[in-house]
């Protein structure tokens, strides 16, 4: 390895900018590559589901451009330019026929959208959005349509889903699940989120799946299991995301869900780390912002020389569904408790208690979101 190999992050989402940014608090002269298969803007990928209430498209959600970014952080940054391989024995990697030397390398390099299988000839009317550079593509194929056929209720879905309808789109959601949010949220919030969702016009389909998808004329006819057809322009897919881990298990990288990681966020192999969406922090793999930003943190005071352990809080999540607002906070796994739903209408207070007692974790919606700090400090670490 050559003498001065730079720390190189892999990704310039929210965990390699703000890794890099604290990192470069705590050593101003190492040099740092950063390298990122997108065009290397920063922007704040939750404000994509907020786009057409805030009346920003792509462009007016990008916050700084790389050259900016590369300024600011001391650093290089490679963009459109993918990583094909890790060669963790000689502490390099690949692009193409390309080899760049590390000293340290950090992989932040997120999770991909799951794609369902859909026949049909209208295909190409599908649309992930999972970075800005989709949502640029999908609010161009949307200009001066009316009517968008989600994929997906999950907590994304649904936020897709009040901004949508926010910019004055239809929306029909189609997902095969019996309510909204299934895994994250008690079915009594999830039945005020859906309400509130179809006050403002939101149709649901929950059971059916997309079977095909087909022109018909200047729009679209959707095929969904249970026999029914919706006429729509274009389709939103927003059925799940999962951790980038093959090149990474091709280097002989532990991997589960996500690559796995130690609370130091080590990999299995000396010199390689990885943080946010890709990464399994001590079996947790949590697709969120604050965990991240520990992480962030945690890893900048590692690759400076002090070794550090990320510990998580309580770590709830704000769901952006303005039309029914909503702070969910899951009980850590492995843990046993009782819910109680207390409230009606819309304003529900959801908590769940151990038999001591204990909180363990919540849903609020409605005006309810207002007892969430005071309900936080109740709350178990996700971490102990
Ligand atoms: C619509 C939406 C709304 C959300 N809202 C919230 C919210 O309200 N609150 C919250 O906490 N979380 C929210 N999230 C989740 C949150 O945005 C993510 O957890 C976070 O942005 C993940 O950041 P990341 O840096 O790990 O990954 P990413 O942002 O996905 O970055 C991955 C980077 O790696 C690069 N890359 C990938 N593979 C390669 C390769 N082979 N070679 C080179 N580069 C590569 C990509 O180009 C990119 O630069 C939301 C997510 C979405 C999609």
């Amino acid at each position: 390895m050559s003498e001065n190999a730079p720390l190189v992050i892999i990704g310039t989402g929210l965990a390699g900018y703000n890794l890099a940014r604290e990192w470069r608090k705590l050593d101003g002269e190492t040099p740092l590559l950063l390298i990122t298969a997108d065009d290397g803007r920063s922007y704040s990928k939750p404000m994509l589901s907020t786009g057409f209430s805030k009346d920003k498209d792509a462009d007016g959600l990008a916050m700084a451009e790389p050259g900016a970014m590369a300024e600011q952080l001391k650093a290089r940054i490679l963009t459109h330019t993918r990583v094909t391989g890790i060669d963790p024995g000689h502490k390099r990697i690949w692009i193409g026929e390309e080899q760049v030397e590390y000293r340290d390398l950090v992989l932040a390099w997120g999770a991909e959208t799951i794609r369902v299988p859909v026949q049909g000839d209208a295909l190409e009317r599908i649309f992930p959005i999972n970075d800005l550079e989709d949502y640029a593509r999908f609010r161009a194929a949307a200009a001066g349509k009316s009517r968008v056929l989600l994929l997906g209720a999950g907590l994304i879905g649904c936020e897709f889903a009040n901004d949508l309808s926010s910019g004055g789109y239809q929306i029909d959601v189609v997902a095969p699940c019996e309510q909204v949010m299934p895994g994250l949220l008690h079915p009594a919030a999830a039945a005020a989120v859906q309400a509130g969702l179809e006050g403002l016009g939101v149709k649901f389909h929950l059971g059916p799946v997309l079977n095909r998808l087909e022109q018909a004329g200047d729009a679209l006819l959707a095929h969904l299991s249970d026999g029914s057809e919706i006429p729509c322009d274009l389709v939103v897919s927003a059925v799940g995301l999962r951790p980038r881990i093959d090149l990474a298990a091709g280097a002989g990288l532990e991997v589960n869900r996500g690559v796995v990681v130690n609370r130091e966020l080590r990999t299995s192999h000396a010199n390689i780390y990885a943080l946010g969406d890709c990464a399994e922090v001590d079996g947790l793999n949590l697709l969120y912002v604050m965990p991240l930003m520990a992480c962030a943190r945690a890893l900048a005071q590692t690759l400076a020389g002090k070794p550090t352990a990320v510990s998580y809080g309580p770590m709830p999540v704000t769901v952006k569904t303005p039309v029914c607002p909503l702070v969910v906070s899951p009980p850590p796994r492995g843990s046993d408790g009782e819910w109680q739903v207390e409230g009606s209408g819309a304003d529900l207070k959801v908590l769940c208690r151990d038999a001591a007692g204990r909180l363990l974790g919540y849903a609020l919606t409605g005006a309810a979101v207002n007892e969430k700090l005071s309900l936080n400090k109740e709350l178990p670490a996700l971490m102990a």
